[in-house]
């Protein structure tokens, strides 16, 4: 048997052991003798059961209390129920979820991970950066598109020597090279599970629109003078779309069409080092919480950080009675076109 990965004992004092430090994932055992906090100490090396029973005799602890503290921990969910033999070291992101998960089956995170599709629009600082995380992350296939050329604001997740060449190419060669086993084409007609846009000032209607009727899934992330926002994550017929937000802005201020439309064709200032880094973990986390089926924090809602401060704000947003997008319906959807996933 073995410590979910990541765990680890810790002696507290005579009679009292630990296992774990978060009251999530731990456990506290009291009143053991000290042959049985020998015990718990020996789960540090994955011993076998008849190791267990053989420690047990050395040190005075009957057969029958070495079973009942075997049951305790499995229990208290501190012991990995897969327990497959050869069990090499994990990934981090698998060895967390697999101290979370109440089946501690970190495998099936990655799992649903390698066969999930990204598709990014927009990779420059903070589209780069979140493109990185996804991949380390074990999304499968990242699906990357942007033509404009990379700038010294794109330093960082770029080298010197990418400046002017394309982002989309450039970052596709760079994640290829530090992921190999990543995807970073699809077959023609193959719609993304998530589709994330970045964007500054406003998002792209004339890009974001069609996938309403294609029926993707997308996230808006925009970029402004001082806040990144992130969401809401669109999901086509339930809940509101980015038109839904431009109406509830222009109810608030007639001029926002007009500014909008100014906003659309302005020139990228480039994006902050810390707001690009809040923002792209941000969206990190929204994009994969979507792909595990955990709960999505910008389900109708967005959140907005800035490098003022690092704790976001949750603005909630609704259908807009004008837009329609609630409308959408599966007859009206279509398959998302080829060229809308990036190069092949
Ligand atoms: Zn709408």
């Amino acid at each position: 048997m073995r410590l979910r990965p990541g765990l680890t004992v810790l002696w507290r004092r005579p009679g009292e052991s630990q296992v774990g430090t978060d009251p999530r994932c731990a456990v506290v055992l009291e009143g053991l003798t000290e042959g049985e906090q020998w015990l718990v100490e020996a789960l540090r090396r994955s011993p076998t059961a008849a190791d267990l029973l053989r420690l047990g005799r050395t040190r005075g602890v009957p057969p029958e209390r070495v079973r009942e503290l075997t049951a305790l921990l499995e229990r208290s969910g501190v012991l990995d129920p897969s327990d497959a033999p050869g069990h090499g070291p994990v990934p981090p992101e698998e060895a967390y979820w697999s101290r979370l998960r109440a089946d501690g089956d970190g495998g099936a995170v990655m799992a649903a991970r390698a066969a999930a599709r990204v598709a990014l629009r927009g990779v420059d600082r903070l589209g780069m950066a979140l493109a990185v995380t996804l991949a380390a992350a074990g999304v499968g296939t990242l699906l990357l598109d942007d033509d404009a050329p990379v700038t010294t604001a794109d330093l960082g997740v770029f080298h010197p020597r990418d400046v002017g060449r394309r982002r989309g190419r450039c970052a596709t060669e760079h994640l290829r090279s530090a992921f190999p086993a990543l995807r970073t084409s699809a077959p023609a007609g193959t719609r993304p599970d998530v589709l994330v846009a970045v964007s500054y000032g406003v998002p792209d209607p004339v890009r974001l629109r069609p996938l309403l009727r294609e029926d993707v899934v997308h996230l808006p992330v925009v970029v402004g003078d001082v806040d990144v926002v992130v969401g809401p994550l669109v999901v086509p017929g339930r809940g509101p779309c980015t038109r839904c937000l431009d109406l509830h802005r222009t109810d608030a201020d007639d001029a926002w069409p007009a500014l909008a439309t100014q906003l659309r064709v302005a020139p990228a200032p480039g994006t902050e080092v810390t707001v690009a880094a809040l923002g792209s973990a941000l969206a990190a986390h929204q994009v994969l919480a979507a792909i595990d089926g955990r709960e999505v924090g910008v389900n109708a809602a967005s959140l907005e950080v800035s490098a003022l401060d690092p704790v976001p704000v949750v603005r909630r947003w609704t259908v807009h009675p004008r837009c329609g997008c609630d409308r959408v319906g599966e007859d009206a959807r279509t398959p998302v076109a080829a060229g809308a996933l990036g190069p092949g």
